[in-house]
């Protein structure tokens, strides 16, 4: 990132009042989650074909291989300096509040106090009849089946019920959970400077919070690799990778005294 740039944007955040992140996918990326076995073919359904409440309910012999498959790729994987960095802004009173439409715990693993997970976590499942909550891992089979024969073990269902378990994340046709949701509208509103970490910005609603922002007068930065829809509202685009960008920039922001 140009030295100068970088410059005026520390000196807008440590000037902030009330300064917001959304994150993405793009800042997990760098963390090395490998890639579901999806794209490699083993799949016939789209990601979004089987993350739906339809394929949960009609093929769960197709839903839970796939969800176990990623639970497993985010238990392989940690928080990056870009998860770290955001978490050392938040303890300096320098980020108010942290959205994240990730699924894969890696802020609160890197120390952050609070996140508003819009889409729900994956490190969590629960009953689907009791409501019991229960670690991810609950929902995997004792001995990974390297056969990968697609199937609904005794790992899905409810230790206290024997009910189906769920991941707690927001599947296609299910709506956001309503108290994030309403947390981060009203953040999204009140900020002076919204900061977009790694998010393409193509999935509603949460692409809504950084125009909200925009309308209302704060400061957009845009920290991305690609084009967003949004980037023509940004006072800052930066097409970079996440973790360099937010490393910088927490160096820059915290090296000057408040
Ligand atoms: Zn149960």
């Amino acid at each position: 990132m140009d030295e100068n740039v970088l410059r005026e944007i520390s000196a807008s955040w440590r000037g902030a009042r009330y300064p917001v992140v959304l994150t993405g996918a793009g800042i997990s990326t760098e963390s090395g989650v490998p890639d579901f076995r999806s794209s490699k073919g083993l799949w016939r359904q789209t990601p979004e074909e089987l993350s739906s409440i339809t394929m949960l309910e009609r093929k769960p012999e197709l839903f839970y291989p796939f969800y176990q498959d990623r639970i497993r790729n985010i238990l392989a994987a940690g928080p990056n300096a870009g998860h770290f960095g955001l978490s050392r802004l938040m303890e300096h009173g320098y980020l108010r509040v942290l959205i994240t439409q990730n699924i894969d715990g890696y802020h609160q693993l890197a120390g952050a106090p609070e996140v508003l997970e819009l889409h729900g976590t994956l490190r969590k499942v629960s009953c689907m009849r009791c409501h019991a909550a229960f670690d991810s891992r609950q929902m995997l089979p004792e001995a990974e089946d390297e056969t990968l024969t697609p199937g609904v073990g005794p790992e899905c269902q409810c230790p206290e019920c024997g009910g189906r378990l769920r991941p707690d994340i927001v599947l296609f046709g299910e709506g956001l959970p309503e108290r994030a949701w309403e947390k981060a509208m009203r953040a999204a509103r009140r900020a002076d400077l919204f900061v977009v970490v790694g998010s393409s910005l193509t999935v509603g609603p949460a692409n809504l919070l950084p125009e909200w922002a925009a309308d209302a007068g704060a400061r957009l930065l845009i920290i991305n690799r690609e084009a967003t829809p949004l980037d023509r509202l940004a006072r800052w685009v930066v097409r970079e990778s996440a973790g360099a960008v937010i490393s910088a920039l927490v160096d820059s922001i915290l090296a000057e005294p408040v």
